[in-house]
């Protein structure tokens, strides 16, 4: 258990205890000092942000002796887009921690740098920041439909838009176009900005485009989806929950389809 000069040093705070992609929630919401009645390394702790003028604090699960049953972020969506975006930082940081353990330029221990937020090799000292694998995803429309794909690790039938990973390169709006076309047979035009979220599934940036169809014949690639089509408005599949900027993007291609 805590003692008492632990919890006058803790005051109160909210609190990221994570593992992988998991956290520790407290009836579906994070936590606060006051649902610490375990003990805690306190000197591991970290500050990420704050929420609500309270201190956001990161530790790792591995870090803590009691069993705690974690939740995936995916149960945070529908927090506040803020409390979302910090929960998300510490899942980051949390991959980050167990994924950078040695040193890639010379194979030595790494630990973490409480003050640059990063991994630190003892030998070569050389620090490690978190790595961001960028991503794009894209609505396509034409004129009254939106293309929509189900991807077979989706396993309740969701279908969604057109994802992929940049590669080296490459302009994001290259990106784009190629991941239409290699996923559907699709050809883009008309290539927009629309907005970005951090995707901590491990640590992904998702950049949000919106784009109109161009030519070609729908032709999904079965290596990698399950289906594409284009759907009516009023004839929706289940699609990407709220919270996300899949949802964001499709909503928006509603929007813009229903001004038409
Ligand atoms: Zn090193």
């Amino acid at each position: 258990m805590l003692n008492k000069s632990d919890i006058n040093r803790m005051r109160d705070a909210y609190w990221c205890i994570v593992s992988g992609s998991d956290l520790w929630l407290v009836e579906g919401a994070l936590p606060r000092s006051k649902d610490l009645d375990f003990e805690l390394p306190l000197d591991d702790a970290i500050e990420i942000g704050r929420y609500e003028n309270l201190p956001v604090m990161w530790i790792n699960d591995a870090d803590i002796v009691a069993e705690l049953t974690l939740s995936s972020l995916r149960d945070c969506l529908h927090f506040p887009q803020a409390l979302f975006l910090l929960v998300s930082k510490a899942v980051q940081y949390g991959h980050m921690s167990q994924t950078l353990r040695f040193c890639p330029q010379c194979g030595g221990r790494n630990r973490l740098n409480h003050n640059q937020l990063a991994m630190q090799c003892g030998d070569c000292r050389t620090l490690h920041y978190p790595r961001i694998f960028p991503c794009i995803i894209v609505a396509v429309r034409k004129e009254e439909q939106i293309l929509l794909a189900q991807h077979p690790r989706h396993r309740n039938g969701m279908y969604t838009v057109i994802a992929g990973f940049l590669e080296v390169g490459e302009t994001l709006e290259q990106c784009v176009a190629r991941e239409v076309k290699e996923e559907t047979g699709i050809n883009v035009n008309n290539i927009r900005y629309f907005g970005s979220q951090p995707w901590a599934f491990p640590s992904s940036m998702m950049m949000g485009f919106l784009a109109d169809y161009d030519s070609g014949e729908l032709k999904p690639d079965y290596s990698e989806l399950t289906d594409a089509r284009w759907f009516n408005i009023d004839n929706m599949p289940p699609v990407a929950p709220e919270g996300t900027i899949a949802r964001a993007l499709i909503s928006e291609t509603i929007e813009t389809i229903k001004s038409l």
